[in-house]
């Protein structure tokens, strides 16, 4: 399975998941449509599945254009989006599986940013290391995302289920964001080395005009201060311990950043 990032609307990312061996193709989050056709034109490749994360404009803003170009595409999306996801087939809850070209993916129900909210993680292939997981907007590389339907204590419980999965685990978020989310990971965990040396690369990354997505999800560990609720330095800046409250404080500061 090939992974093409696809940059569309201002700040976006659409993944465009390819299947050599079929020439098929499956597109996770299109908040539009031309991008997307461009890359299934350049491989020559038939789309046949969606993989949507929620129901936000930004992410499936194209699943109506697409489903008139193929209208037999599957749409896949959380069972508690129903209504909300426009063309949707399928509906996944937590722990389903499901399989594109060589890989095989469980879904993680991660409500927070919406109450609907799902991830997609795709483990290695046979004889690889290295898995994939599409988290859309709940975890960015070096922030996450906020809370317009969820709770922090449910955030919290959705990042620390997506925290479990193996360092060498690439993250594919939805946005661009990391060089404004280090800037503040900087504010609350100024202490840490592994923190300043990413935000030194990513802002190389950045005027180079270097795309900073995919992260590696040990990266996220060592350095998202929004993974790092139970670290004691963090919890000293922000004087609480209790992960929601950390997590609630941290989201609350960031807000206003
Ligand atoms: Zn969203």
């Amino acid at each position: 399975m090939d992974i093409h990032r696809l940059p569309a609307l201002a700040d976006n990312y659409i993944f465009l998941l390819h299947d050599r061996q079929r020439n098929r193709a499956a597109v996770v989050d299109p908040a539009e449509a031309k991008p997307v056709l461009d890359c299934l034109e350049t491989l020559g490749a038939d789309l046949v599945t969606i993989y949507n994360t929620h129901h936000h404009g930004d992410h499936v803003g194209a699943n109506r254009e697409l489903l008139a170009k193929y209208p037999n595409l599957e749409v896949y999306g959380g069972v508690e989006d129903r209504g909300r996801i426009p063309g949707q087939t399928v509906f996944l809850r937590d722990g389903d599986r499901l399989s594109f070209a060589d890989r095989e993916a469980t879904v993680y129900f991660v409500p927070g940013h919406t109450r609907g909210h799902i991830a997609y993680y795709f483990a290695p292939g046979s004889g690889e290391t290295i898995g994939d997981l599409f988290c859309g907007d709940t975890i960015f590389a070096g922030g996450c995302g906020r809370l317009f339907e969820g709770t922090p204590a449910q955030m919290v419980q959705s990042i620390d289920k997506l925290r479990q999965l193996p360092d060498q685990t690439r993250l594919w978020c939805a946005h661009e964001y990391t060089l404004g989310n280090l800037k503040f990971a900087l504010t609350v965990d100024p202490d840490n080395g592994d923190l300043q040396e990413r935000f030194q690369t990513v802002q190389g990354d950045r005027q180079r005009g270097q795309a900073t997505i995919p992260s590696w999800l040990g990266t996220e560990k060592r350095t998202n201060p929004f993974l790092r609720w139970d670290n004691p330095a963090i919890q000293a800046r922000v004087g609480m311990a209790e992960p929601a409250r950390v997590f609630g404080k941290l989201r609350g500061m960031k807000d206003n950043f």
